[in-house]
């Protein structure tokens, strides 16, 4: 890929100019700007600071879409680079700049070669860290304006060589969702509990019980977990009373889609349940953040094939999946996909995703490029003859 002092410049510029979900309005002009500049049709605003670049070539009637994330996180960078962050409390520490130049890279490469017969949707979303940037798409009418065959993802990894790829079917990243539960007794003298109805023994017993959803109703071959992280009752200043309410809440995380519907069920269940037979009420709720990202099987046999030219044996076949989630799920959800971990070199000082002094690895970019470009033209060829 050539015109590399060019990515990698713009790369620390956008680093140096981080923005938060749905705030991305420098780097989405920067990105419009140069897609504009390639001759490819550029459509601004699905997810408000979403854009997309159409690309065509020959007569396929074909489409793909390729996504890139463009927000950075709410936290300090502390590592001291040229290019450090120029915004107090914002920082790409998980890579997205990177994500953003390397397809702006491969799109430039595309419209110049055209050497792919189909079309192409560069998808560069915003709001990925938590903010719902791809859900936000798909509601405004991604798939519906630029219907796609094929979607593909791409995320950097801290601990694979850059001339490493990681292409595996089947889950990728967990399902990341939220669950309240909230036990409502009757309040009364601590002293003399028979003349209420008591909340906090009954959330206790709910709580040592959450872990037999996983223990004893999840298949002991499907990853799952099910976490209470927040507890509220009660005042420490008033121990000598019982509450009339329990508060509590965690999170559920699992790798498909039916262990995940598993999950929201069950902890309803055993709230209620447990509710029942202390004889106090429950409320439930499951909030549905994010699917698993999870594989398909043709897309990642295209992918394979596409990495394998431009990693050759680096390709690795099993790498283990992340308890982390990555909102691409809401694409994959839509439209066949496949997303892929690209290395980023050694945790230098044992920075990794999220941590202060994370940094994208330029030497990256001329990779990531160049597996979009083998991706695009193994996805859409030109027919011969
Ligand atoms: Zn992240
Ligand atoms: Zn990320």
């Amino acid at each position: 890929m050539s015109d590399h002092a060019f990515w990698r410049s713009l790369r620390q510029d956008l680093h140096a100019h981080p923005e938060l979900g749905f705030e991305e309005h420098r780097t989405s002009e920067i990105v419009a700007r140069l897609l504009g500049e390639d001759g490819i049709a550029v459509h601004r605003g699905l997810g408000g600071t979403g854009v997309v670049g159409t690309l065509k070539a020959g007569d396929g009637n074909r489409a793909i879409g390729l996504r890139a994330d463009m927000d950075a996180l709410a936290m300090p960078e502390t590592a001291d680079r040229p290019y450090k962050s120029t915004v107090p409390g914002k920082m790409h520490a998980c890579g997205h700049d990177g994500h953003t130049v390397m397809l702006l890279a491969a799109a430039r490469y595309l419209a110049r070669t055209k050497d792919f017969s189909g079309t192409v949707h560069f998808i560069f979303q915003p709001a990925e860290e938590g903010r719902g940037g791809a859900k936000k798409m798909v509601e405004d009418g991604l798939f519906k304006l630029f219907p796609c065959d094929a979607v593909y993802g791409l995320h950097n990894m801290p601990g694979l060589d850059v001339d490493e790829m990681a292409v595996v079917e089947g889950p990728q990243l967990a399902s990341s969702d939220s669950w309240r539960v909230t036990f409502k007794g009757t309040g009364t003298h601590g002293a003399k509990p028979h003349l209420g109805r008591d909340p906090v023994t009954a959330s206790g017993h709910f709580i040592a019980a959450l872990q037999t959803i996983v223990g004893r109703v999840v298949d002991p071959l499907q990853p799952a977990v099910v976490s209470a992280c927040s507890v509220e009752a009660g005042d420490p200043n008033a121990l000598n009373v019982i509450p009339d309410i329990v508060k509590i809440g965690g999170t559920a995380r699992a790798y498909s889609p039916e262990t995940r519907d598993q999950l929201e069920e069950e902890i309803g269940r055993l709230a209620h349940g447990m509710a029942a037979s202390f004889g106090v009420e429950a409320e439930y709720r499951f909030i549905r953040r994010i699917p698993p990202v999870v594989n398909a099987k043709e897309p990642t046999q295209t992918a394979l094939r596409a990495a394998e030219t431009v990693f050759g044996e680096k390709v690795r076949t099993a790498f283990p999946p992340s308890t982390a989630g990555d909102d691409f799920a809401f694409f994959g959800h839509e439209v066949p996909g496949c997303y892929v971990w690209l290395g980023n070199g050694p945790a230098v000082d044992g920075a990794l995703h999220h941590n202060t002094a994370y940094d994208f690895n330029d030497d990256a970019i001329s990779y990531g490029a160049a597996y979009w470009v083998r991706l695009t033209e193994t996805e859409l060829p030109i027919k011969s003859g």
